[in-house]
């Protein structure tokens, strides 16, 4: 019987794949499932997220992908060699660069999904001089509850291996600062990444955080957004209403 996880991540691709969305267009942007403790699904490279299909996704070993973390450096052919024997079936395709990322975030506790975009408002902060003061703030209560009390920031990073080294620093130094799981990692002059327990948490952190990224360049255009404060974003986040929202809504 197929792995029902498999389901869950086509229907989480195909939303984040919309056109409509504006999220991701033609081959870009991944999404990932942990399958079990061992493995889980990615998204075969060169593949389309709004039409991904079940022979579109690579099971791969956690144990082959996550020590790559701790290599000082490799030439591309050996990160290429190392994807393709990290695969289950050796008759699969070839899973995304970025699965590098994908296996680490997915051995974080709690997280079960993980999706990637380059998704239009959100990169054209990125692309910006303000892309850390977006990462580091929050402007109203929802953007708190789908995306967290902050993202991690990451500085423009060659993608692969050494893109996964930074992201695992970067949320190192977050799980420091803030005591909490990140929901949320954005990448200067590349793209966004959500992750959670569910589908659909993965799914509203990526349409919050686009719609935060339009009411933040509108704000830039009136004179520059207002931030909440620290205290009023932690009254949120710590809210009983606010959890049983999250709940309700399966974030
Ligand atoms: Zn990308």
């Amino acid at each position: 019987m197929p792995n029902p996880i498999i389901q869950d991540i086509l229907t989480l691709s195909h939303e984040i794949g919309r056109e409509d969305r504006g999220l991701t267009m033609l081959g870009e942007g991944n999404t990932s499932g942990r399958a079990s403790d061992e493995t889980f699904f990615v998204k075969a490279s060169g593949t389309c997220l709004g039409t991904l299909k079940e022979e579109d996704l690579v099971e791969c070993r956690n144990a082959a992908l996550l020590p790559l973390l701790e290599r000082e450096s490799m030439t591309d052919q050996e990160i290429e060699a190392a994807l393709l024997a990290a695969r289950v079936d050796p008759k699969a395709k070839k899973p995304s660069v970025e699965a590098i990322f994908h296996a680490y975030l997915l051995s974080l506790p709690g997280m079960k999904f993980v999706g990637h975009g380059h998704a239009t408002a959100v990169n054209q902060i990125l692309c910006s001089v303000r892309a850390r003061d977006f990462a580091e703030h929050r402007m109203f209560p929802d953007e708190i509850v789908c995306c967290g009390v902050a993202s991690v920031y990451v500085p423009y990073t060659d993608p692969g291996l050494k893109l996964a080294q930074v992201i695992r620093a970067q949320v190192e130094a977050y799980l420091r600062r803030y005591q909490r799981q990140p929901r949320m990692v954005l990448m200067q002059n590349h793209g966004i990444i959500t992750l959670g327990g569910t589908w659909q948490a993965v799914l509203s952190g990526l349409l919050m955080a686009e719609k935060a990224a339009k009411i933040f360049v509108g704000a830039a255009v009136l004179g520059g957004p207002i931030f909440m404060n620290d205290e009023n974003v932690d009254r949120i986040a710590g809210r009983p209403d606010e959890a049983y929202r999250q709940r309700a809504l399966k974030l």
